[in-house]
């Protein structure tokens, strides 16, 4: 049941054409038994007559109200209404109205004085309004389709666009909850009617939309109309009004190109939200494009964070230590790399799990966890030769959100009685880029706490020498990316001689990722780097074959 949708200019038209040919023309909100609109407008300005059974007794809704059996079943409803002397036939007909506020369902009623032999017999809905659900196609906060709205919308639209490809966009904010509970409703309800605004203003005439639930907004339109730069710019213009403090809304779409029309709408519904769910930017506006294979993606996820608790328990995960040589490979420092010896897939190198565990909030727990046993290795080690071995761990952009990184690092080696300076911390250069005062204030705390603090996987942001400039490191890590084009580029080398110098001089080291080749180690070294890091001294390996490697002569 599709309810027919109008401009306000035109209802009123209508209405005062059809004027004379009844007693009553007006618009009424079945949800709130309020009028709208009268035709007449006699009723204006007289509070009683904003309900609309005022003229049939005020303060309860009719047991039968036809407008609201109209709205709940998508269909013209009929009624008699005796009141007084008179008898009155009404005829509720349920409409949307839309206009620049939004969309909102309504109901007009048609109401005429018939003489008693017409009055259909009043008892025939009895009791009807209050057993039957009212079945919304609006949704009240935002006033665009809800998801019964959205559903009838698009099947009506699919059944029509015969001869064109079309594109379902799934719209969400991320960690809207979050939102809701650190700022509040109101903060989150503005948030969802720019939202809506965004919705309507891609799709306008062109295509339907609604909100479905929560933070889940739907579009579906011609794949030719949608443009996808625009939705961005869109999108954006919401992220920028609706920032607070350090906090930016984040706003992912889920893109579904419509392959079979005949597919059910709750289906394509579900694989935008797959490809929504497969998105790993960290960026405030990210869109994904859904694939078959994504679903085999999600059960690979799934199967992660099923084993990750057992793991943990277990006592699978374990670290390898990759070291960190001088260019005549003796031992700086080392590096901490996690594994999971999977009982059925031997040993995971992180980059199966690493990203599924940050994209299901859970990376805090693996992360807490190798920092702790990191910790205890190097207590392990005082008063051997290898306590001058630092070790260094990876800090997760995701770990900031869960957890106190200053005082669980302090606890640690509180704990375990760990001169702070022997524990390096790697931040990447995308976390410090997300959030460049946080992170500048954190380096700050953790240097004042004694401990060292290195800039991973540099070279690999847009404005890595800015960070220079702002972001007092211990230690920058180039990273392997940048190796490999400087051998294609004279361009790369020379920006990476300025990185080298420029460090130097602010008294930064700096460490080279990745170095397989003699021929590597030599370019970057005649560049003024002292440290490598690479497949050409050591893999990463398990710690009892690291202390052998180096230490056998304990
Ligand atoms: P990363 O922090 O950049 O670590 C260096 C990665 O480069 C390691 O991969 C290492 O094995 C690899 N690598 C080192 N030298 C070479 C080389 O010469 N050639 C090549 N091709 N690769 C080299 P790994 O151990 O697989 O770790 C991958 C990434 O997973 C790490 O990149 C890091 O981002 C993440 N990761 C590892 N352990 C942890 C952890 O405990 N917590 C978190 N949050 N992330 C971790
Ligand atoms: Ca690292
Ligand atoms: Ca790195």
């Amino acid at each position: 049941m599709i309810i027919p949708s109008f401009k306000i200019e035109d209802i009123k038209k209508f209405m005062q054409a059809v004027d004379g040919l009844y007693d009553v023309v007006r618009i009424v909100d079945p949800s709130e038994c309020k009028v709208i609109s009268d035709a007449s407008e006699a009723d204006r300005g007289n509070e009683d007559a904003e309900y609309c059974h005022a003229r049939w007794g005020r303060g309860k809704r009719c047991l039968d109200c036809a407008s609201y059996r109209a709205a709940q079943s998508g269909m013209i409803q009929e009624k008699a209404e005796i009141s007084g002397d008179e008898a009155y036939k009404v005829v509720a007909v349920p409409l949307i109205l839309d206009d620049e506020t939004g969309r909102r369902q309504y109901c007009l009623e048609l109401i005429r004085k018939v003489s008693e032999g017409d009055v259909i017999s009043e008892d025939e809905y009895t009791g009807g309004a209050d057993r039957m659900e009212f079945r919304e196609v609006i949704d009240t906060l935002t006033g665009i389709s809800n998801w019964e709205g959205f559903k009838d919308a698009a099947m009506e639209y699919l059944s029509n666009a015969t001869d064109k490809k079309s594109i379902l966009i799934r719209a969400n904010i991320k960690d809207f909850k979050l939102v809701n509970q650190l700022y509040g409703r109101s903060r989150g309800n503005d948030i969802l009617y720019s939202m809506a605004g965004m919705c309507r203003e891609l799709a306008g005439a062109k295509g339907v939309y609604g909100r479905i639930m929560s933070d889940h907004f739907m579009i579906l339109m011609a794949e030719e109309d949608f443009d996808e730069e625009a939705l961005k710019k869109l999108a954006q213009k919401v992220v920028d009004r609706q920032q607070f403090g350090i906090y930016k809304v984040h706003i992912q779409f889920g893109l579904y190109p419509i392959t079979d029309r005949r597919e059910d709408i709750s289906i394509m519904c579900d694989k935008a939200q797959i490809a929504l769910k497969a998105i790993e930017s960290d960026h405030p506006v990210a869109m994904n494009r859904y694939r078959d294979t994504m679903i085999l993606d999600r059960l690979y996820s799934s199967e992660v964070i099923s084993g990750f608790e057992e793991a943990l328990q277990k006592d699978q995960m374990s670290i390898f230590l990759q070291p960190q040589n001088d260019r005549d490979g003796k031992l700086l420092s080392a590096e901490a790399l996690v594994r999971w010896n999977h009982p059925e897939q031997g040993i995971v190198p992180p980059d199966r799990f690493i990203r599924v565990l940050e994209n299901a909030g859970l990376i805090h727990e693996l992360d807490t966890y190798v920092w702790e046993k990191t910790v205890i290795q190097l207590a392990n080690w005082t008063g051997t030769v290898k306590e001058n071995v630092p070790l260094s761990v990876n800090i997760s952009p995701k770990d900031m959100i869960y957890v106190d990184i200053e005082k669980t690092f302090a606890d640690l080696v509180r704990k375990y009685d760990v001169s702070p300076d022997r524990l390096n911390l790697e931040i990447t250069e995308s976390a410090v880029m997300a959030d460049p005062e946080g992170c500048i204030e954190l380096v700050k705390r953790l240097q004042n706490r004694g401990f060292k603090v290195e800039i991973d996987d540099f070279g690999t942001g847009y404005s890595s020498l800015n960070l220079l400039k702002d972001l007092q490191a211990n230690v920058i890590k180039i990273d392997r990316a940048f190796l490999k084009s400087i051998e294609q580029e004279k361009r790369s080398e020379i920006i990476l001689n300025h990185i080298i110098s420029m460090a130097n001089e602010l008294d930064m080291s700096v460490i080279t990722e990745g170095v397989e080749t003699k021929k590597q180690l030599d370019m970057m070294s005649d560049m003024g780097c002292k440290m490598f890091q690479g497949f050409y001294f050591s893999k990463p390996i398990p710690i009892m074959e690291f202390e052998a490697k180096y230490f056998e002569t304990e």
